[in-house]
């Protein structure tokens, strides 16, 4: 697969690199202010290796969800503004991503230039279904550079036109961070060290649990906790009260302990719950037993015990692939069990890896030295994927160069 010295003498030469800078923002006081920066310091390597390299290098990259039109409250100005302070250069910003102050900002870049084009999702051809639409403005933005560079993986398990079709038409090249992420997956899949113990929590409950079925196969053990743990314990016959819970995955999650139990992987589920009267509210807090949730209560973290024995079964662990957090983190009397989890990881003598947005948030919120990890992940949707084995539309493409 084609690095990016596969694309030879870059000076002068415009390069397109797709970026994953779809940070978290908030408004204070009228202005927007980044919560969260880890994917824009991710981002940089590349962009200044190209940079470094005598490129003009020209930026897209998605914010949010906005319905395939322009709307400024997911501009990317203020990503492009805290680009420029990390780079520690000017960063050009095109207020279009391929009309006219795209073309403009681009035919004004000098060697080693950085400019950010706006959100790509504000144009409906990014995300649409309809190959045309996508090919027609994959054609537009392959039309401002003369090579593509991959880089964004939280988006390569998307078919869209600034990820995949664009790579069809311009020399295209996988950039650092996408080769560093697919490296380290790789390691998770193909001879693992073991014991390899895998974490899941987190909301997105029916997202996850697809991956557990290939997971079945590789891991020693499973750890659940966050919300998925409720659809399990319903699954066990437990009352779950107001908990999340995905009704129509029940007997999915009833297979999975069957079948881990045949097949000698260890599942490991919280013995106690902290719950509330209501989402994050914090003064309710208390601890109960997993099997004796109250009806009109919710569990927004596994409890003390849970978490001690979640930190003793990542004890001996060589291999570690940890994505969703145990609870609602984000209050801290929530947060016990995503920092007990946290905690361990960081010990681990072996490969501990951190997949997933609110993870990584989780860890640097939570104040842990990401340094003490053995890899922080930027996409938790693509990692996901990869591990359940599906192809990465993203990634596919390039291996055609
Ligand atoms: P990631 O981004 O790491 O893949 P998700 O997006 O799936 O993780 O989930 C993150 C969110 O899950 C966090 O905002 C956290 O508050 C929430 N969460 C964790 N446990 C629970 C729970 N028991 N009930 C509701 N939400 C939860
Ligand atoms: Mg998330």
């Amino acid at each position: 697969m084609s690095d990016i010295a596969s694309l030879g003498d870059l000076t002068g030469k415009r390069v397109l690199v797709r970026s994953d800078l779809n940070v978290p923002l908030e408004q204070v006081d009228g202005t927007t202010a980044i919560t969260d920066d880890g994917r824009i310091r991710a981002s940089v390597p590349t962009i200044k290796q190209l940079s470094d390299a005598g490129a003009r290098v020209v930026v897209t990259a998605h914010l949010g969800r906005p319905d395939g039109a322009p709307d400024p409250a997911f501009s990317l100005a203020p990503v492009a503004a805290r680009l420029g302070e990390l780079l520690g250069r000017e960063v050009a910003f095109a207020t279009d991503t391929v009309g006219e102050s795209a073309s403009e900002t681009v035919a004004a870049l000098a060697d080693g230039d950085v400019a950010v084009l706006e959100n790509v999702r504000f144009n409906e051809g990014e995300t649409s279904k309809d190959d045309d639409v996508r090919a027609s403005f994959a054609g537009q933005l392959a039309q401002l550079a003369d090579a593509f560079v991959s880089d964004g993986f939280g988006v390569v398990h998307r078919k869209q036109a600034s990820v995949y079709d664009v790579a069809l038409r311009l020399p295209s090249a996988m950039g650092g961070l996408v080769a560093t992420e697919i490296d380290v997956l790789r390691r998770l899949t193909i001879d693992p060290a073991r014991p390899y113990v895998v974490v899941l929590g987190g909301s997105k409950v029916s997202d996850k649990l697809g991956v557990i079925d290939n997971l079945l196969e590789k891991a020693d053990k499973l750890l659940i906790g966050g919300g998925m743990v409720f659809t399990f314990l319903k699954a066990q016959g437990h009352e779950v009260g107001k908990s999340l819970l995905e009704d129509d995955q029940l007997d999915i999650c009833r297979r999975y302990l069957t079948e881990a139990a045949e097949r000698g992987v260890e599942i490991v589920l919280p013995t106690d719950i902290v719950v509330a009267d209501s989402f994050g509210d914090e003064a309710s807090a208390r601890v109960v037993a997993a099997d004796a949730i109250p009806a009109d209560a919710l569990g927004l973290d596994i409890g003390p015990e849970s978490a001690a024995a979640f930190a003793a079964a990542l004890g001996d662990a060589k291999t570690v692939f940890w994505n969703g957090p145990m609870g609602v983190f984000e209050v801290d009397a929530f947060a016990g069990g995503t920092r007990a989890v946290a905690g361990a990881l960081t010990t681990i003598d072996g490969l501990s890896v951190v997949g997933g947005g609110d993870s990584a948030a989780a860890v640097r919120q939570l104040g842990f030295d990401e340094a003490a990890f053995g890899h922080i992940s930027t996409g938790g949707g693509a990692s996901l994927e990869y591990l359940e084995g599906k192809e990465l539309p993203g990634i596919a493409v390039l291996e055609r160069h």
